[in-house]
């Protein structure tokens, strides 16, 4: 015959209640702490300086994450047609150093008084869009050297950096070959008149003496 003691069973059952109520606590913390954690990855994983390419994100509107130090865009860098140097949610444009981006507005609209538009080609690129780029440029030229006298690594690329746009059509680069240096806006290679950066002393000085291609620009040879 066993004789149970009611006070040592009262005992058992407060102990297991609270044991069942750290269990929910300890649930419900878990709840609320994943989903932190979560978006704390999607933020480092997901190239929030623009440096991997997003396969969901072929250049389109990229994502605002507050403000950051530029580039605060996602996306690689590839360009919609149609973009105009006022797109500041295409990440092409909206990565591109802001002064840079202000004297190309400047003179977007002096250039419409004159009826010539400026359409970007590229602007500012992924490291990752950069390497492919130049993946590219050297099947088609057929080795590096030769590629390396139109597509930058992404060590040294000025797109990468974001300071530097290619324009089109011709009509937008020859208005800024007569124009350019009144906003700071030079061609840096005489290989590539389609391409601009920021050369602030221009305005009084007019631009630096072009580089014949990128291989004689020192930069390159980082
Ligand atoms: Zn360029």
């Amino acid at each position: 015959m066993t004789l149970r003691n009611p006070a040592a069973t009262r005992g058992r059952r407060t102990r297991l209640m609270i044991l069942a109520v750290l269990a929910v606590a300890c649930a419900a913390l878990v709840a609320i702490a994943l989903p932190a954690s979560d978006l704390t990855q999607r933020h480092s994983g997901s190239g929030v300086f623009g440096f991997e390419i997003d396969p969901s994100d072929q250049g389109g509107p990229g994502q605002l994450l507050g403000t950051r130090a530029r580039p605060s865009l996602g996306g690689s860098g590839h360009v919609p047609d149609g973009t105009t140097v006022f797109d500041d949610d295409v990440p092409a444009v909206g990565n591109l150093d802001p002064d840079l981006l202000a004297a190309l507005r400047e003179a977007a609209d002096d250039a419409a008084d004159d009826h010539v538009g400026f359409h970007v080609n590229s602007g500012w690129r992924s490291a990752a869009y950069q390497q492919q780029l130049l993946n590219e440029a050297v099947s088609q030229y057929g080795s590096m050297e030769e590629a390396s006298r139109w597509v930058a690594t992404p060590e040294t690329s000025a797109h990468v950096s974001g300071d530097a746009i290619d324009l089109g059509p011709p009509e937008s680069a020859e208005w800024l070959a007569d124009h350019g240096d009144d906003y700071g806006l030079c061609q840096i290679y005489r290989n590539e008149p389609w391409h601009f950066e920021l050369r602030t002393e221009a305005a009084d000085d007019g631009c630096p003496e072009m580089y014949d291609d990128p291989t004689q620009d020192p930069r390159m040879q980082q």
